[in-house]
């Protein structure tokens, strides 16, 4: 089916992308993968939508639908590579993928999602990439009510890190390096803020987290966090610098704590999380901007200000 445009969500793994950081990027690279538009045409086999409809494209096009994970609706961790909504092989017609920052995208149906009525499009567009990155782990490490929780970084994912443990009932610590974002984190949903830098605000936290959710982009030092962690507690990676972490060894086996990863989300949680953000009137906090600032708005993001999503307004394209 193919879809019109509307708001396309500005993702931190854009600018590594536009930037090469991650040294595999094919240029011409169109990035984008927050995507939100109006379906314009469908094919004969399209059986959920049809010309009209709002609808939103995420991270991913494409996958093998066969293997394990695939049938489990696990399809960003595809044993045969999911394809990406950009800078990524095209397996049915060649080529690389294009992304959101575009007019329009041609897509299968099972990796189109559902808006839900009401919500405002350019603050949906966020959650199709930094919405479902951040909910997938809450929800796998089954964050809720009587848990103590850390989100680390207020960027992007991490202010739909807030919002969402927030829901789901935690209690929440945000980190940040920018003390400028405190009162910001309190109203988005945080009950307690830590500048990361104030070694005896982190100290106050040592031995007392559930779960901490680490969604920083540049490199920094993990081990101060792992020893915030409980016994037997776990801290997940979502962010991606190009720079491994180090990791010392007393900060894991001194109490069986655990260091994981987490991928984005598969396309029927995706549509889970879009209900629940209905549900709950859940959106991101953006700044619309045109096409035209686009590298300014990258320049914004290095320097962490950026509140707390950039969003493309697509008709900017045609100005
Ligand atoms: P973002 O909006 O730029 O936010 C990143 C935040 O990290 C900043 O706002 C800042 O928060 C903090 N930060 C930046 N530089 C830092 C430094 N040197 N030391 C400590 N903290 C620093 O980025 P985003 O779009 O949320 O993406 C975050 C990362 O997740 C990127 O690496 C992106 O590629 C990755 N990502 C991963 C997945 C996945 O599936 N795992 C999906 C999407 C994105 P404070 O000012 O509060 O400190
Ligand atoms: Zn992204
Ligand atoms: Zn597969």
């Amino acid at each position: 089916m193919q879809l019109d445009i509307l708001f396309c969500g500005v993702c931190h793994s854009d600018l590594h992308a536009a930037r090469n950081e991650w040294t595999n990027t094919v240029y011409p690279c169109v990035p984008g993968h927050e995507v939100v538009g109006r379906v314009t045409k469908v094919g004969s086999n399209v059986k959920n939508f049809k010309p009209g409809d709002l609808a939103a494209v995420g991270c991913m096009v494409d996958s093998c639908r066969r293997c394990e994970p695939c049938r489990h609706g696990l399809e960003q961790y595809c044993e045969v590579g999911f394809t990406g909504t950009y800078n990524s092989e095209d397996k049915k017609s060649g080529g690389i993928t294009y992304g959101g920052y575009s007019n329009f995208m041609v897509a299968d149906e099972y990796f189109v999602l559902r808006i839900p009525e009401k919500l405002d499009l350019a603050a949906v567009a966020p959650l199709l990439c930094a919405g479902i990155t951040t909910y997938s782990p809450l929800r796998h490490w089954k964050v809720g009510a009587g848990q103590k929780v850390g989100i680390v970084g207020l960027g992007g994912l991490g202010h739909m890190g807030v919002k969402l443990a927030r829901a789901f009932g935690a209690h929440v610590v945000l980190f940040t390096t920018s003390p400028n974002k405190k009162e910001d984190a309190m109203r988005l949903g945080a009950h307690e803020v830590v500048v990361s830098k104030i070694q005896a605000e982190m100290d106050k936290h040592l031995n007392s987290f559930d779960f901490i959710l680490d969604t920083v982009s540049a490199p920094h030092d993990v081990n101060a966090y792992l020893a915030l962690l409980k016994l037997d507690s776990t801290f997940t990676l979502v962010g991606a610098p190009e720079k491994e972490p180090t990791v010392h060894p007393f900060n894991l086996i001194g109490k069986r704590r655990q260091f994981a990863g987490s991928l984005i989300g598969g396309i029927p949680e995706t549509q889970e999380m879009l209900d629940f953000c209905g549900q709950h009137g859940i959106t991101s906090d953006v700044e619309v901007i045109p096409m035209q600032k686009i590298n300014e708005a990258y320049e914004r993001m290095l320097r962490s200000d950026v509140k707390y999503r950039f969003v493309i307004d697509m008709a900017s394209l045609s100005k």
